[in-house]
């Protein structure tokens, strides 16, 4: 794709006021820490974007009151049990138990025990954010201090654990964001001595599956470990906490082979498990923020559009969580011959993280269809995540009689990111820039922000895309001498039709239709 192409994006609005330097301060921009890179647009902080009534947000209040619920005792037994404490609280079932009757043919029961707590709290700390629920926040807090009991030194959670790299990225991300999105006062500390105790059990790099096959193992899912995805959570602990020593860790897991390989443009997605390697396109993009080197962006870029070129029509990609060999009707075959089409929840998780930092790198709005589509096509549909751990995971995209069902075991992966998804909707909506606002999805929301100490706020009330047209209201007073423009993407179709319009916004309370 062209690096920028600003023009795609419709200017319309002239909303108030000066440059919008104060709203640049959002949540994943920190001035403690040197950076490389700062993209030109940034992100809104949680709190600031509110979805009003609509699917999106019945997704929310679904996931929030799902695991605001959850029993606290059930989500820490794994923990408590592999260290040997007094664990009471009932077994959770599915992947998340300590079990001994797994097999990677036939039983999933106690694959990866544990292996979603630190999403759970991910997403609880995120939700929180965005809504400001107290009893949230506190559940937060009383996961991170039960959580904290269970580390010890020597890590003897991760003896004889299939995926310890898999699980702490995700416990990682849990600890950041508990201390970044819930205040929790003493997150980063049990994350500086969890990473202390994860270590010995993690290899010296990141290993590719093949990798790993190729070194002594105990069964085959020993081989399946995701710590190519671990660098994404160690720079933001880093850029979080100030700690160089997670910059070490976050650089020492690096996937060079594979990063070296798309940034000269060779496509080696074929045969590579999919939703993992399309998460760690965002540990390669904190890369190329943190570090400045621009063959991480390349790898970030070629890699999504070499996905693109294999996506079915929804925007969903890797029929039973695998790249195709493109060109070969691989794709259109898979319609025939299997129903784990498209890893709904983490394969639409991983597409917005990285069409956001893309989006915010290069301004393209293509990253923007891309999301787009994929929040219609795919997540908006998924089937309500369930009290006991029923979960959506698999669009089935089969000729015959294709059918949206719940996935066989309890808490899998996508019980993990479904959560962390559905508090992200808002702050994918709207980029803060230093020339206005970018408004990217169409949805039923409300931002609001201060600038020159004036509030302001932009209203979308809309149907889309069952109805096209689209009503915007700003709020926001009309102050001299210099104004903020609103940029609002236009699609794919819109760009064909009107490839240079330009239209400016009335200002001042006016609703707009467009
Ligand atoms: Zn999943």
């Amino acid at each position: 794709m062209k690096s920028t192409s600003r023009r795609q994006f419709l200017k319309t609005a002239a909303v108030a006021t000066g440059g919008l330097m104060a709203i640049r301060a959002a949540a994943w921009d920190f001035p403690n820490v040197e950076v490389a890179i700062t993209p030109p647009l940034a992100v809104f902080e949680y709190p600031q974007v509110q979805l009003l009534e609509g699917i999106l947000q019945q997704q929310l209040e679904n996931n929030h009151k799902v695991y605001l619920n959850l029993d606290e005792d059930g989500l820490l037994k794994p923990f408590r049990q592999r260290q040997g404490m007094a664990a009471p609280g009932p077994d959770m079932g599915g992947w998340y138990d300590n079990g001994d009757d797994f097999n990677s043919q036939s039983n999933f029961h106690g694959f990866i025990p544990g292996h979603t707590f630190g999403q759970y709290v991910s997403g609880l700390a995120r939700t929180y954010a965005v809504t400001g629920s107290k009893p949230t926040q506190a559940k937060v807090q009383r996961l991170v201090r039960g959580f904290a009991e269970t580390v010890e030194p020597t890590g003897k959670f991760y003896v004889d654990y299939r995926l310890p790299g898999y699980t702490f990225d995700k416990t990682c991300c849990g600890l950041i964001d508990a201390h970044e999105f819930a205040q929790d006062p003493i997150a980063l500390d049990v994350l500086k001595r969890a990473t202390e105790a994860v270590l010995p059990h993690l290899p010296e790099k990141a290993l590719s599956r093949a990798e790993q096959e190729a070194r002594p193992h105990k069964s085959i899912a020993f081989t399946w470990d995701e710590t190519y995805t671990l660098p994404e959570n160690f720079f933001l602990a880093y850029r979080r906490s100030g700690d160089k020593r997670y910059l070490e860790v976050a650089k020492r897991f690096i996937y060079h082979e594979y990063y070296d390989a798309l940034a000269e443009n060779h496509n080696v997605l074929p045969g590579k498990h999919a939703y993992s390697h399309v998460n760690t396109f965002s540990s390669a993009m904190q890369a190329y923020l943190v570090l400045g080197d621009d063959k991480y962006l390349r790898a970030a870029t070629n890699g999504l559009r070499m996905v693109h070129e294999q996506t079915y029509a929804t925007g969903g990609w890797g029929p039973n969580e695998g790249f195709v060999e493109p060109g070969k009707g691989l794709l259109a075959a898979s319609l025939k011959s299997t129903r784990s089409s498209f890893e709904t929840p983490c394969g639409a998780y991983g597409q917005f993280k990285i069409t956001r930092y893309l989006l915010r790198t290069t301004r393209d709005s293509r990253y923007g269809d891309s999301m787009e589509r994929v929040l219609y096509n795919t997540i908006a549909g998924a089937k309500p995540m369930q009290a006991d751990g029923t979960t959506f995971y698999y669009s089935d995209y089969n000729n015959d009689n294709g059918k949206k069902v719940y996935y066989k075991d309890k808490w899998p992966c996508c019980s993990g990111t479904f959560p962390q998804l559905t508090a992200d909707y808002g702050i994918s909506a709207y980029y803060p820039g230093d020339e206005g606002i970018y408004i990217n999805l169409f949805i039923p929301s409300k931002v609001s922000w201060s600038q020159n100490r004036t509030p302001c706020t932009i209203t979308q009330k809309t149907s889309y895309p069952r109805r096209i047209r689209r009503n915007c209201t700003s709020t926001s007073p009309v102050l001299k001498p210099s104004r903020c423009t609103c940029e609002f993407r236009l699609g794919q179709m819109r760009r064909a039709e009107c490839p240079s319009t330009e239209r400016k916004w009335r200002p001042r309370l006016s609703p707009v239709s467009f």
